[in-house]
């Protein structure tokens, strides 16, 4: 690895400081779950790092009905995995995350992080889009918030400016009569998924018409993919086999999956129609109960 010069800041101004100080050659490291694999791997090598895991300040979850939830950048997985406020509000959050990685990597890796990573594998990303989640980015000139959506710009590649941090993430209020679901094909749990689907269904008051959906797939494409043809196969239909099929199937066409040493494009297209029917089907059992 190459030398570098170290910070830990203990404020966001102090981090934004060093970013705007080394513009293009400080990175920020947090856990550094993702970011200690690619500097060994020399494919970043950073004059500078700002190690930002002392920003206690950025350590937080909080709810409320008008505001939604609001989780700091620096929460790690496993504290939002055991939170008795997003188990109960946010069960498809709360369950993805028991399914990522080991419990040594979610103790110490952060939300903010695995979603800067930028990885189309990663799980969280998927399950924010189908929440419909905004995050909130900040510089030295200032804040702005971009959706979730569209913060994956390519393979490991997000919008944020080198002088730019992401500070929190914010998921509206769940909706009434909603069901989401996170479902991803593991050959080990906690491995990372060969592909992911998340789900969300809003059913209209009385006749379980579908009134709106989110799909969105992950490992399938450059980036985590919703896949809104795919909706169209459920809003303002009735929820049942086929037209959850018939979502899966136009997920999967839609899909521009990889092959790797994991799993061919082929089988990842296939499973794509898989798991996107299960999750919507899961997603819609929420749905009903709520
Ligand atoms: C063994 C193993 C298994 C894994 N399995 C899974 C899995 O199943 N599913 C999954 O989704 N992930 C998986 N991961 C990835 C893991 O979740 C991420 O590595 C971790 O969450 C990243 O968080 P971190 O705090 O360690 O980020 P770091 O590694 O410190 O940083 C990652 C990137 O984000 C940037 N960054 C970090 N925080 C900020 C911020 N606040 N603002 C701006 N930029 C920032 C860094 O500059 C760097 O580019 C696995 C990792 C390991 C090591």
């Amino acid at each position: 690895m190459k030398d570098f010069e170290y910070f830990s800041p203990g404020t966001v101004e102090e981090a934004l400081s060093l970013l705007s100080r080394y513009k293009g050659e400080a990175k920020i490291i947090a856990g550094g779950q993702s970011m200690l694999v690619v500097m060994r791997q020399g494919l970043l090598a950073p004059e500078c790092v700002v190690d930002v895991k002392g920003i206690t300040a950025l350590d937080y979850m909080t709810y409320d009905e008008r505001d939604g939830l609001r989780i700091g950048a620096l929460t790690t997985h496993r504290a939002i995995e055991k939170s008795p406020l997003i188990q109960k509000q946010f069960r498809a959050l709360s369950e993805m995350e028991r399914n990522l990685a080991t419990i040594q990597t979610r103790n110490w890796g952060t939300i903010g992080g695995n979603l800067c990573h930028g990885d189309p594998a990663g799980d969280p990303a998927p399950v924010l889009i189908a929440l419909d989640a905004k995050l909130k980015l900040k510089s030295p000139s200032g804040e702005r918030i971009v959706a979730m959506e569209r913060f994956s710009k390519d393979m490991l590649e997000v919008d944020l400016e080198p002088d730019e941090m992401l500070i929190e993430i914010q998921v509206p209020a769940p909706r009434p009569r909603t069901g989401v679901a996170h479902e991803k094909l593991m050959v080990m749990q906690g491995d990372a998924g060969i592909v992911g689907a998340a789900v969300s269904i809003t059913l209209k008051p009385k006749d379980g018409v579908c009134e709106d959906a989110r799909i969105v797939i992950s490992n399938a494409a450059s980036v985590p993919l919703r896949v809104i043809e795919a909706e169209k196969r459920l809003i303002g239909k009735v929820v049942n086999d086929q037209s959850l099929a018939e979502a899966g199937e136009v997920a999967s066409a839609k899909a521009d999956p990889p092959s790797d040493v994991h799993a061919s494009a082929e089988y990842r297209r296939e499973m794509v129609k898989v798991f996107v029917k299960r999750a919507a089907g899961r997603a819609f059992g929420i749905a009903k109960r709520e």
